[in-house]
């Protein structure tokens, strides 16, 4: 397998770096990325998945584009209010990078469906912005030992974790149960700010790469927090927990090119 010559252009300022190489290149064309859902995180995670030469990236969302949306989502422009999420996502990060095929999947992930979408994924990136979503795709890919990359992002706040199901912490390890319903103010109530959110999507992205690549040192045991107002990082560490119903029985993931 060897890249093309418009590759190699595309890729160049990547592929010039020390840490890369044409085969950490043709590591993420050979990959799948699940992409749940395309809003704050979703978008600016896609762009530069896309970008940095993801070979194949499947989108669920089952969301329609809002006027609201537009602050903190910038795969998604003023013209496609009312268009499906998943479907502008595609098309927007097919002419991103037309060496990439992207798919669409209009679906609401939930525990009944979460294995089937990520099946077959190298990496999934949790995009989703409610607890119950993040417990079903990390319980999914620890079934199916795929790496994810969880993150959550509210008002000027962000955090990260990447997860290698039966190497390192998954997120039911870090967080075993959903805080009470009302105890977290939900995005409409308490805000978010796009650049924010925007940092934190990028974050996941590069942890994508990093995971997919073998390149560099992933957030595995290592919670990221992050807070915009300050802007800073703080790094609080976890560990895997012997009865955790998701991960405890699962064997382990293998991170790509490590
Ligand atoms: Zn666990």
């Amino acid at each position: 397998m060897t890249l093309s010559d418009s590759e190699l252009e595309r890729y160049s300022r990547q592929l010039v770096l020390p840490e890369w190489s044409g085969a950490a290149q043709e590591r993420l064309r050979s990959a799948s990325v699940v992409l749940v859902g395309v809003g704050a995180l979703g978008s600016p995670a896609g762009q530069y998945l896309a970008a940095a030469g993801v070979g194949r990236i499947g989108v669920v969302d089952d969301d329609t584009v809002e006027l609201s949306n537009l602050n903190r989502q910038p795969l998604h422009f003023t013209p496609d209010i009312s268009l499906p999420k998943a479907d502008n996502a595609k098309v927007k990060l097919a002419a991103l990078n037309s060496e990439i095929l992207v798919e669409a999947y209009p679906a609401r992930l939930d525990g009944q469906n979460a294995e089937a979408i990520v099946m077959g994924a190298d990496v999934v990136v949790d995009c989703s912005d409610s607890f119950a979503t993040r417990y079903a795709v990390n319980d999914a890919c620890c079934a199916a030992a795929i790496p994810l990359v969880e993150a959550g992002v509210l008002g000027l706040s962000g955090l990260v974790l990447s997860i290698l199901p039966g190497r390192s912490a998954c997120y039911r390890c870090a967080f075993p149960a959903a805080p009470p319903p009302g105890s977290v103010p939900s995005c409409r109530e308490a805000g978010v700010l796009g650049a924010m959110a925007g940092i934190v999507g990028s974050i996941q992205a590069l942890e994508a790469i990093k995971l997919l690549t073998g390149v560099g040192d992933p957030l595995l045991d290592r919670i990221l927090q992050i807070e915009g107002d300050t802007l800073s990082f703080t790094t609080v560490t976890t560990e895997r927990q012997d009865d955790c119903p998701a991960c405890a029985q699962v064997p382990a993931a293998q991170q790509s090119g490590a």
